[in-house]
């Protein structure tokens, strides 16, 4: 073989061992992997804090907080007067936030809304794709408990925002009502009521790689693992 052709052929193999999709296996799972909280629309720091605080506790990723930056008037629904939460995700994807950055959390206290089935404008708590990068939350459906049950709106925001971020890691919506990974339904309010702000055995296992604590939380009734077990999410005799 020619050293021209050698050198070539051996790049090309080197290429192609070195791909990888972008964001993950060339992060390792663990604190090589970065999630950015970017505030939109100036939310109040102590909110931001408490966001973060709550990725932190849970995942073995690194939680950085961005800088705040303007919601961007491409968002701005004007019929409705509120955000356009999948143009927010577009959004985020424009931002400058170094080469590092494997997921991003965009958090606001605006409101916030998307298309649902056939109603063009639906107002939402969050929004993410399975497997996506980014997700967007607002606690604007929860701030009637910012000054009265404050515990309680803290609480909502932690189930949202583990939610969203939940979705960006590759889970789907969960059968069990008391799971983080629950179906809001139309109502963030009442899935968050409902919640037991814990990933149920089904979510806990998908989620185990990205968990600082990987056993099961919480308590989970023999009724809620028979519905688990009904649709293969456990094996029969665990
Ligand atoms: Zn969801
Ligand atoms: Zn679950």
């Amino acid at each position: 073989m020619k050293p021209a052709l050698f050198w070539s052929a051996l790049l090309v193999l080197m290429l192609g061992l070195s791909y990888q999709p972008a964001g993950e296996e060339q992060h390792p799972p663990g604190p090589g992997r970065v999630l950015v909280v970017v505030p939109l629309g100036d939310p109040s720091p102590k909110l931001v804090e408490n966001v973060a605080g709550s990725l932190k506790k849970r995942f073995n990723f690194q939680v950085l907080v961005n800088d705040g930056v303007p919601l961007p008037r491409s968002a701005w629904y004007l019929p409705r007067k509120r955000w356009r939460a999948e143009k927010l995700l577009d959004f985020l994807d424009t931002l400058e936030l170094g080469e590092n950055v494997w997921r991003v959390a965009g958090i606001t206290e605006e409101p916030i809304s998307t298309t649902k089935g056939k109603r063009y404008d639906w107002g939402i708590a969050g929004l993410a794709t399975i497997g996506g990068r980014n997700s967007v939350f607002s606690s604007w459906l929860f701030k009637r408990w910012k000054a009265k049950h404050h515990q309680r709106y803290l609480r909502a925001m932690d189930n949202l925002v583990l939610h969203e971020v939940g979705h960006n890691l590759g889970l789907d919506h969960c059968p069990l009502k008391r799971c983080i990974m629950a179906d809001a339904k139309g109502s963030a309010r009442k899935a968050a009521m409902q919640s037991s702000n814990e990933f149920c055995p089904r979510c806990t296992e998908k989620l185990r790689v990205h968990l600082k604590d990987k056993k099961i939380r919480g308590k989970w009734s023999e009724k809620e693992l028979a519905i688990l077990r009904k649709t293969g999410w456990l094996p029969e005799s665990d």
